[in-house]
């Protein structure tokens, strides 16, 4: 089997078209062909808005002898390859008559759900612990709560409850990690497996859209369950329990003064957590300061960004809302830039605590509301927290930044959950807005017009002001008077690190495996459920070695 990637047809290209461009590319006869093309990726080239194409990666068979012969003769083409073997295999197998306490997963985000997962499908029997509630209740106060129907609820919310922060999103799916084992393609069959539309395995840039995901969420849970695994909701753990001369990990304790006794925990709690990373810290657990970043939603017809991108084939059924992504390195350092943009979709209310505002954006897998909405953020580096630590050189110090300034937008809205906004021209002018304009905002549970020049440290602020109006020049009119600012977005990614080793343990507690975004091994649903896997494999390993004491690495005991 062969893979030809980059094989360009126009958008309205017949169905055949596909097979025909291949076999004119390669100096084929299509009766050579075994059966026809499988597409394993689209994607949009739409460098030239005259002329945008789409890009598909083919695979196809041919007789051995000729596959040989062609990847000979184009072996200086690096579109043409041997297809690769992307198929998945299980690290391990449980013994059947197991004395170990079945390893906890703390987290029911992407990456907690694919870990218990992968334990489940290796025969583990996880038990997964999730603050939250299941995803139709708390769906019921999350939406409640931004229609002003029901009060705003610490433990079920945007961030917390099954399927974690990415459940109600755009639920983008790609991701810009290396992945020389496929295990993107691992997540995603998996998630074709639990309800998402298959189109996921090969457009380019797939999203599910948060309806979908709720069904999709609901989909894994039953996986799990279905293969042993045991799945608790309103569990909030609030203890790590460790013996007192190794440092090792014994056990849990849940908020309802409760003990669950376990030697491998996987803390896969986001990077909202922050309760939980005090605990931690209070416990000893090695954690280190990350980089994040801080900015404002902004939001624009979803039009002015169609035209932009798309030209007169806006509006192709093929093509769908236009995404975009914008850089700008400012003169005084900081790099300003689009983050989690969501195509004709709404932005949220994302806090996950009481008295404080953050935003952040979802879609439903129509894309087609109004707006096109983006995060724009300034980068915030380990110095820069400094000054909002408890003592010098605190670990939590960029948890205590982000409440800061969370808790400024919550005053600067009017302390009632309303986010504070601004038109771009008002900003750009450094004067409070009186009114909106052509763009509404979206943001839900609303938005009180002010002057956000003091919503964010004065660096981040000038470098917003220089980058804004440069992306005039990749998106014309993208800095119009009009355009939406909302604040604050602040949950961009963890402002901490909890440090592992090689078998992806706390570097200095055996038995805590820190895992996904909130312990900084992430950056959004595919990554985190990526690092889930990982740290599945990492947890059977020990588990197998500990069964088989003599076996080395990947033995044969440890694959199936
Ligand atoms: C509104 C929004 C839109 C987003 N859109 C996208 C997108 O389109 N694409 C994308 O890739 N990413 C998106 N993200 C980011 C993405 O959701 C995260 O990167 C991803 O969910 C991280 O996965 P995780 O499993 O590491 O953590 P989380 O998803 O945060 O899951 C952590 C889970 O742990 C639980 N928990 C926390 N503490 C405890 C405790 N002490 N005990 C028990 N349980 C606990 C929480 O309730 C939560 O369910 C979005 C995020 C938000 C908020």
């Amino acid at each position: 089997m062969l893979r030809l990637n980059e094989l360009k047809l126009p958008l309205d290209h017949e169905p055949g078209a596909i097979s025909e461009a291949l076999c004119r590319r390669l100096k084929l006869q299509a009766e050579q062909l075994h059966g026809e093309p499988r597409v394993v990726k689209r994607s949009v080239d739409g460098r030239r808005k005259s002329n945008i194409q789409l890009a598909y990666s083919v695979e196809f068979s041919l007789a051995a002898e000729l596959e040989q012969r062609l990847l000979k003769r184009f072996a200086k083409d690096p579109h043409l390859q041997a297809a690769p073997d992307t198929t998945y295999q299980l690290v391990g197998q449980a013994p059947a008559h197991s004395t170990q306490p079945r390893p906890v997963v703390v987290g029911a985000g992407p990456c907690g759900y694919f870990c218990a997962l992968l334990l489940a499908q290796m025969g583990f029997k996880p038990l997964l612990l999730e603050r939250g509630k299941p995803v139709k209740e708390r769906s019921a106060d999350t939406f409640g709560f931004w229609q002003g129907k029901r009060p705003f609820n610490p433990e079920s919310n945007a961030q917390f409850g099954e399927g974690g922060a990415g459940t109600f999103s755009d639920g983008k799916l790609y991701s810009q990690v290396r992945d020389p084992r496929h295990l993107g393609r691992k997540v995603l069959e998996e998630l074709v497996a639990a309800g998402a539309n298959p189109e996921i395995l090969v457009l380019h840039r797939p999203h599910i859209g948060t309806f979908k995901l709720a069904t999709v969420v609901r989909g894994l849970r039953a996986q799990i369950r279905a293969l042993g695994g045991e799945i608790r909701f309103e569990s909030r753990v609030e203890r790590l329990e460790l013996d007192p001369h190794r440092h090792a990990v014994r056990g849990v304790t849940l908020a309802d003064g409760s003990f669950i006794a376990a030697d491998q925990v996987v803390m896969a709690v986001g990077h909202s957590a922050r309760d939980s990373f005090a605990m931690l810290q209070e416990q000893g657990v090695a954690i280190e300061r990350k980089p994040f970043s801080v900015g404002f939603r902004i939001e624009h017809p979803q039009a002015l960004i169609d035209a932009a991108r798309w030209g007169s084939c806006a509006g192709h059924p093929l093509l769908g809302a236009a995404e975009y992504k914008l850089v700008h390195h400012a003169s005084n350092g900081r790099c300003v830039y689009s983050f989690c943009m969501c195509p004709g979709g709404l932005v949220v209310g994302a806090t996950s605590e009481p008295g404080r505002v953050v935003t952040n954006g979802m879609s439903q897998h129509s894309r087609n509301e109004r707006n096109a909405n983006s995060g724009i953020v300034v980068n915030i580096e380990p110095a820069d927290m400094e000054p909002y630590g408890a003592f010098p050189d605190d670990p939590l110090a960029g948890v205590a930044f982000q409440r800061h300034w969370e808790a400024k937008a919550y005053a600067l809205g009017g302390e009632s959950f309303a986010a504070p906004g601004q038109r771009l021209g008002d900003f750009l002018a450094a004067k409070a807005s009186t009114s909106t304009g052509a763009v509404q905002p979206s943001y839900a549970p609303g938005v009180t017009l002010t002057d956000l020049s003091s919503a964010l440290p004065d660096y981040a602020i000038a470098a917003l002001r220089e980058a804004l109006p440069q992306f005039n020049a990749p998106i014309p009119g993208y800095a119009m008077d009009d355009a939406m600012l909302t604040g604050v977005e602040t949950r961009t990614s963890s402002p901490l690190r909890l440090p592992r080793d090689q078998q992806l343990e706390s570097v200095n507690t055996p038995g805590l495996y820190p895992a996904g975004e909130g312990a900084g091994f992430a950056g959004g649903i595919l990554s985190a459920a990526m690092d889930g896997i990982r740290v599945a494999e990492a947890v059977a390993l020990t588990r197998l070695r500990r069964e088989h004491p003599s076996a080395q690495g990947e033995s044969a005991c440890d694959r199936v």
